[in-house]
């Protein structure tokens, strides 16, 4: 046993293994605590219809709250991944989401649609489909209200059961998103395969806009011809928008409009009536 081995139990592994191994532990531990602890939060960014500038919907996005700071995805999805941990973070991120979508709907009376993003290990695990499906009765939502987004390298991993798994949210009524798309490997022919409704452009190609637009060309055909809905991710400038309007790209995200937003931000900008509206018509 490691009690056996005494202060000899990391022997055999180099210094920067054990220090990159109790790094892993003790990132997983405290992901833990933090599960428990409530430290989670989703901040939102709203999606834009790109010709009216109607709100259409939003993207939950995981931030932790960790000693009065405020931790990004990139830094501990990775680690979650690796340890198994994002199954039940990935369930909250569900079962909050559901939550908000009907607290929306009771407090604003509208129904906002809410994009979740899933891993690749979540994806691979048994639950997700049961889990997602139990959250949405629970809270009595509209399935179509919640989108969920994979990336494309998730999806090509196991294209069989990434079919059958897209075909059962999908006639359970979900909306399926293939998240950061021209970015990872993926067979045009599977493609065509799978129940997806949206395509998002990842925002490297959006950001290459509109100099270098060959990718973000190809992807809304692509789309066209596939009859997905395009998303741009990532859309932070006017040269940006315009390029993607004058092509027909119906819905985008991205600083220009708005960084992901606490809820209270997001509710009280886009969400909240208008006020002024009220007054004068009384
Ligand atoms: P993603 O799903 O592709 O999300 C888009 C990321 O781009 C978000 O970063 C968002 O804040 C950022 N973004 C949006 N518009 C712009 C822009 O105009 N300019 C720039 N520079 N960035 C923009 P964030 O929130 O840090 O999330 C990073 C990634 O972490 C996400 O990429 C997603 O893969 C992952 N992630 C976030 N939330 C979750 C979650 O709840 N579960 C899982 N499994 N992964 C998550
Ligand atoms: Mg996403
Ligand atoms: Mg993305
Ligand atoms: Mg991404």
């Amino acid at each position: 046993s490691a009690k056996a081995a005494g202060s000899n139990q990391w022997a055999f592994f180099k210094p920067q293994m054990t220090e990159r191994a109790a790094v892993r532990l003790r990132t997983e531990a405290s992901l833990h605590d933090a599960l428990e602890n409530n430290e989670f939060l989703l901040h939102f960014q709203p999606k834009l219809d790109l010709k009216s500038g109607e709100v259409v919907g939003c993207e939950a996005l995981i931030r932790w709250q960790k000693e009065g700071r405020l931790i990004s995805p990139a830094s501990f999805i990775p680690v979650a991944e690796e340890t198994g941990i994002i199954i039940p973070i990935g369930r909250w991120v569900i079962e909050q989401s559901c939550k908000i979508i009907q607290e929306w709907k009771v407090k604003y009376n509208l129904s906002m649609p809410i994009a979740i993003n899933v891993s690749s290990q979540q994806f691979q695990d048994a639950s997700l489909v049961p889990d997602i499906k139990q959250a949405a009765l629970r809270y009595q939502i509209a399935p179509e209200l919640l989108e969920i987004e994979i990336t494309e390298t998730s999806l090509m991993n196991d294209i069989e059961s990434a079919i059958i798994k897209l075909n059962q949210l999908k006639s359970a009524g979900f909306g399926i998103a293939v998240d950061d798309f021209g970015t990872g490997y993926s067979s045009l022919s599977y493609l065509r395969r799978l129940p997806i409704s949206t395509m998002k452009i990842d925002r490297g190609f959006v950001s290459d806009l509109p100099g270098d637009s060959a990718i973000a060309s190809t992807i809304l055909m692509l789309g066209k011809q596939l009859k997905l809905s395009i998303v741009a991710e990532g859309i932070e400038n006017e040269q940006q928008l315009e390029w993607l309007q004058k092509r027909g790209c119906e819905i985008g995200q991205g600083f220009y409009f708005s960084k992901p937003l606490a809820i209270d931000s997001f509710e009280a900008k886009y969400l909240v009536p208008n006020h002024i509206a009220i007054e004068t018509s009384s």
